[in-house]
């Protein structure tokens, strides 16, 4: 069995968790095998997992996972992941699944692969995975020979598909024991975190002062986008380090990245170049952002942004 861990932060399942579940329902397809998922603490919409392919959902409902804690996660999924016999299990690659792999896997003598980005292929009681190394220029090919295999899907590399119906959910008796004390959760509200944005408005150096951004967060507005960064205009306090993204700083992977006013230096490119769709903005044509961008405008980004904004303001109110 290939048990997905869907996680269900403020309550509601992220999309990253139905990618999950639809990467475990192919790979079960391809063991021959169902797929389950499991999902801890107060969750909205748990049966939903089934439309994604899970044939059924588990649940833990204990309210102490509201608070996330890496040790009674990975302690809760390893007991489930015994009592059930999967073979299997599968986590998003967010910074949640990153903290509970490597326990896991340890509780469970399971082989684990973080980062997969494609389906696996069976091998005899094997199983073959890629991952992309080396700030994205290599694919690494892993072969897992453990009994149980851990895998960590990278954000966006499986488009979520509805090929079922909503199931029940089943609730499984199990307490979180962990020795983490959570006293305080401070959230951002209204805000999707840039791991999970669909679509990231980002600017560099080329913004000159911070006091320019306000075109850069009306243009975010627009698209309802996350803002976010390159390195040196948060290391100049320009910007909140949490926006910073590159190798560096945060990875993602949304479906449409717009770079204004950045150089697309290799460090930055590392934590981008996974977008679905890369836009330019850049007065310099040999900006070598160019060269990794589906879209680009060679132009001062002062002139280019706003109109751009005021373009996509009257596409939205006409349609
Ligand atoms: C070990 C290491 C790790 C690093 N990690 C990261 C990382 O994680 N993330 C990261 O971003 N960087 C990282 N860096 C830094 C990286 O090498 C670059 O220095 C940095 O990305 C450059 O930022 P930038 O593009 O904003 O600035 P610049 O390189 O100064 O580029 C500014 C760009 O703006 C353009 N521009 C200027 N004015 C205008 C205008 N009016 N209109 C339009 N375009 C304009 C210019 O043509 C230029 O291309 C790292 C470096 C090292 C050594």
């Amino acid at each position: 069995m290939v048990l997905v861990f869907a996680e269900s932060p403020r309550g509601v399942i992220k999309k990253s968790a139905f990618e999950a579940v639809t990467y475990g329902k192919k790979t079960a397809d391809l063991l021959g095998t169902s797929c389950v998922a499991l999902t801890l603490g107060s969750v909205k919409n748990a049966g939903e997992l089934g439309v994604y392919g899970a044939s059924k959902v588990l649940h833990i409902a204990d309210a102490a996972f509201d608070h996330f804690d890496s040790q009674a996660v990975a302690a809760a999924i390893a007991a489930v992941a015994q009592q059930q016999g999967a073979t299997v299990v599968v986590l998003s690659h967010s910074s949640t699944g990153k903290s509970i792999a490597g326990r896991l896997s340890i509780r469970l003598n399971a082989g684990l692969v973080s980062g997969v980005n494609s389906l696996p292929t069976v091998n005899g009681a094997s199983l073959h995975v890629k991952k992309t190394v080396f700030s994205g220029k290599a694919i690494a090919e892993y072969e897992i020979n453990s009994t149980v295999k851990v895998l960590s899907l990278m954000g966006n590399a499986v488009k979520p598909e509805a090929t079922g119906a909503a199931v029940t959910v089943e609730n499984v008796a199990a307490t979180a024991q962990g020795r983490i004390r959570v006293k305080e959760v401070k959230t951002q509200e209204g805000i999707v975190p840039l791991p999970e944005a669909e679509i990231v408005v980002s600017a560099g150096r080329g913004m000159k002062d911070p006091a320019n951004w306000g075109i850069v967060e009306d243009l975010a507005t627009t698209l309802q986008a996350t803002t976010a960064c390159s390195r040196p205009v948060a290391d100049s306090h320009w910007r909140p380090h949490h926006e910073h993204v590159g190798q560096t700083g945060i990875a993602i992977r949304p479906n449409l990245y717009i770079a204004i006013g950045i150089s697309g230096a290799i460090q930055h490119l590392a934590g981008v170049n996974n977008s679905k769709v890369i836009v330019v903005i850049n007065k310099d044509p040999e900006a070598p952002f160019f060269k990794a961008a589906d879209y680009g405008v060679v132009g001062d980004l002062f002139d280019i942004v706003p109109r751009l904004n005021t373009s996509l303001q009257k596409f939205k109110a006409a349609h």
